[in-house]
């Protein structure tokens, strides 16, 4: 199936190592930081819907996040949260931005096995400075030919980077653990996508309604890509 494979693409977040628990851990404290003007559930949807306003102008990452929580601090506590409140804010963002990195099982087995055989491009989305960080600190960067950092992950970007690389969509592969950014762009390119669910998943990268199942392969594991390629 996947013989005319020439480049790999992977995604990095939740997909070579933990992103998104991360995330989860600090809106749970932003909300108790702000517990007492509002409940943890109204104080989650403010932060989400700042996230999403916010989303076109400041992109993906930890800084964009950082901003929309103090705007929403601000929001939520009716313009009374104080600048001890939002140095906390500030704190929770520079501690992600500091996070060890915990890679995921099998992930540096499947790069080092996968790049004597094909190209391998990194190809994730956020903060190109908190990105090239992460994957400095990782030390899986000796395993890739080409470093992708996106603005977003849809069609369009992919066809570019494609187009970039040289190939045909054919040649492509994506490997990734959301559905919406690593995985449908590619289907709907007649490229090729493997997906491998993780636990946790931002509400933004969900997908209602799926009708292409038939059009990549899902896995379990990371490692269980070596069955195939
Ligand atoms: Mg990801």
């Amino acid at each position: 199936m996947y013989k005319n494979i020439k480049v790999i693409a992977l995604d990095a977040d939740d997909t070579l190592w933990v992103n998104e628990p991360y995330f989860r851990e600090v809106e749970h404290q932003f909300a108790k930081l702000l517990s007492p003007y509002e409940t943890e559930n109204k104080i989650n949807q403010e932060l989400y819907k700042k996230e999403m306003d916010n989303l076109e102008l400041y992109g993906y990452g930890v800084k964009g996040f950082v901003l929309s929580m103090v705007e929403a601090a601000i929001e939520i506590s009716n313009n009374k949260v104080n600048s001890k409140e939002i140095q906390q804010i500030l704190d929770f963002g520079k501690e992600m931005l500091s996070k060890p990195i915990e890679l995921l099982d099998g992930a540096e087995e499947v790069l080092k096995k996968l790049s004597p055989k094909y190209k391998l491009i990194l190809a994730t989305k956020g903060d190109l400075l908190d990105q090239e960080r992460k994957l400095k600190k990782s030390g899986l960067l000796k395993y890739f030919d080409h470093i992708e950092v996106l603005s977003d992950k849809k069609e369009d970007n992919y066809k570019r980077l494609i187009e970039f690389l040289e190939v045909a969509p054919s040649e492509f592969l994506m490997i990734g653990n959301s559905l919406k950014s690593d995985i449908l762009p590619l289907v709907a390119l007649n490229s090729n996508a493997i997906h491998v669910p993780y636990h946790t998943t931002w509400i933004h990268e969900e997908v209602t309604q799926n009708d292409n199942v038939d059009s990549y392969k899902t896995i379990q594991s990371l490692s269980d890509v070596l069955v195939f390629l």
